[in-house]
């Protein structure tokens, strides 16, 4: 392995193998690719470990002299492996995660490998090309005009930041660009619902508009935004001299799947002149599932809507996505002038650069792993994955209706479920405070039992006030058979948790 053939100018054979290294590294590599897509549902979900026990394996001063890549391969299916959470196992339902797919991981190597960046049209053609045709496929799968444009970005949160940032741009201008918020006469106003995921929160923090400032709207019983209360509250702030500018709304709220009324809310947005952006991460995808469509309808009307790739479209970590209705409204809140980006093309399609779009410069080809997992699974069976999730959720929803044992917390919306346990003494009758604080301890000590038992995974929630067992069902391989297993461990662990409490 470590031998230099003389023909080659390389530093080192490490740094810069031939093709024969190359092919015995990968063909290793690949092996334990296969055998782990194979073997995942058998595996434990979570790893019983700790941070001083990984630090005694991993830890080591740099290491001066390298070794041979077997050696490291070793270390990664002895140590990292096992100290990780199998995110693609069918019964792993915490919070919002894919179980990544064999070809897309694939593809991740091949972008490595060719290592394009995808800063600009000019600096990688074909993969620039590739992003826009994937940013079309999106487009097309979410119903959006012909018109909108967007990039791929690390994640939700960065597509949350940005489309915060060009909505804040498209109000302020280049005042606040220039000079900051302090430049900004009054206070601006976001707002969203109380379902809102953190990183809006998050956004309005680093973009100066301040997390005072997201204003957060009640919900109804569905959990969706009120937007008669959404009215009230922007007229308020307006008499009060603070400017409103930009309503989020949401397509699958992270704790229980719930989807704003879009249409309403964009005819709001419209009277108000509001940015409307719609956080779709988790959700979006679903509007390719029949049953759950017409969830979406009015979402084409966003300005701009954030997704998580890495989510439904169950591609590996990372592949957010970031969706403008009118790409050139975003446009003057990132485009830059350096001599570095200065674009010598004229063709406007070739003269295009990712930069003037989002914050980043540099970027990795993520469109190659959602081009080639779209285009080797093909929409329908995206589809019918998406809808199979949501019936498993639907499934296991009639299951606990069905028994005396656990209740619903909350509606099902797409595939998030949230519920809990309820002991015999639990199942009649009224229930004091003190039963139902006894009911949240219970029930977080069953999902810490069940998290031990690597069998299935819940993450919580709290849904009006109490703690409640959440899960999201989010993968190809999960079934209806597999919710059924979800309820016997659940009751299984109330078992031991009774045990240890009344031995
Ligand atoms: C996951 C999620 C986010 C954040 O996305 P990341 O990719 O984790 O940064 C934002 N909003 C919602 C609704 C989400 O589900």
């Amino acid at each position: 392995m470590t031998s230099i053939s003389p023909d080659r100018r390389g530093f080192d054979s490490a740094l810069d193998p031939s093709a024969e290294q190359i092919r015995d590294m990968v063909a290793h590599a690949v092996d334990w690719v296969a055998a782990y897509h194979d073997s995942v549902r058998d595996l434990p979900i979570a790893p019983r470990t700790s941070a001083a026990g990984l630090k005694d394996l991993l830890a080591e001063p740099l290491p001066v002299e390298g070794r041979d890549f077997a050696d490291l391969l070793r270390v990664f299916r002895e140590v990292v492996v096992p100290g990780t959470r199998h995110n693609g196992h069918p019964r792993f339902f915490g919070y919002v995660s894919a179980p990544g797919t064999a070809v897309a991981a694939v593809a991740d190597l091949l972008a490595s490998t060719l290592n394009a960046n995808l800063t600009a049209w000019r600096s990688a053609p074909a993969p620039a090309e590739l992003e826009h045709v994937v940013i079309d496929w999106i487009k097309e799968a979410l119903g959006c005009d012909p018109g909108a444009g967007g990039l791929l970005t690390s994640g939700g949160s960065m597509a949350n930041f940005t489309a915060l940032a060009a909505a804040r741009h498209r109000h302020c201008g280049d005042t606040v660009a220039t000079h900051g918020m302090a430049a900004h006469p009054a206070p601006l106003r976001v707002y969203a619902s109380t379902e809102t995921h953190h990183s809006i929160h998050k956004a309005a923090a680093l973009l100066g508009i301040g997390r005072t400032n997201v204003r957060e709207i009640q919900v109804d019983a569905h959990f969706r935004m009120d937007v008669d209360a959404l009215v009230r509250t922007i007229e308020e702030d307006r008499i009060a001299g603070a400017e409103p500018f930009c309503v989020v709304a949401n397509a699958g709220t992270v704790v229980t799947g719930a989807v704003d009324p879009l249409a309403d809310i964009a005819a709001v947005a419209r009277g108000y002149g509001l940015w409307m952006h719609v956080d779709a991460c988790y959700g979006g995808f679903a509007r390719l599932a029949p049953s759950t469509r017409p969830l979406f309808d009015g979402l084409s009307e966003a300005d701009s809507i954030a997704l998580d790739p890495h989510k439904w479209l169950y591609l590996p970590a990372d592949c957010g996505c970031l969706i403008y209705r009118d790409p050139e409204a975003a446009r003057p809140a990132f485009s830059l002038d350096a001599d570095y980006t200065r674009v010598m093309q004229t063709e406007p399609a070739e003269a295009f650069a990712f930069w003037d779009y989002g914050p980043d410069l540099s970027r990795r080809f993520r469109a190659l792993k959602v081009w080639m997992t779209l285009a080797h699974a093909g929409s329908r069976a995206v589809g019918d994955a998406i809808e199979s999730n949501i019936d498993c959720a639907r499934h296991l929803a009639e299951l606990i209706d069905g028994s005396d044992d656990f209740e619903l917390l909350a509606p099902v919306e797409l595939s998030i479920f949230c519920f809990r346990y309820l002991p015999p003494s639990a199942q009649a009758g009224s229930r004091s405070q003190t039963d139902e604080e006894q009911l949240d301890r219970l029930n977080e000590r069953i999902m810490a039992v069940l998290q031990q038992g690597g069998s299935s995974y819940l993450s919580n929630a709290t849904i009006n006030g109490r703690f409640a067992l959440r899960g999201c069902v989010l993968n190809y391989r999960t079934t209806r058979h597999d919710m059924q297993i979800l309820l016997d461990d659940v009751r299984r662990a109330a078992e031991q948790v009774a045990e240890e409490t009344h031995p």
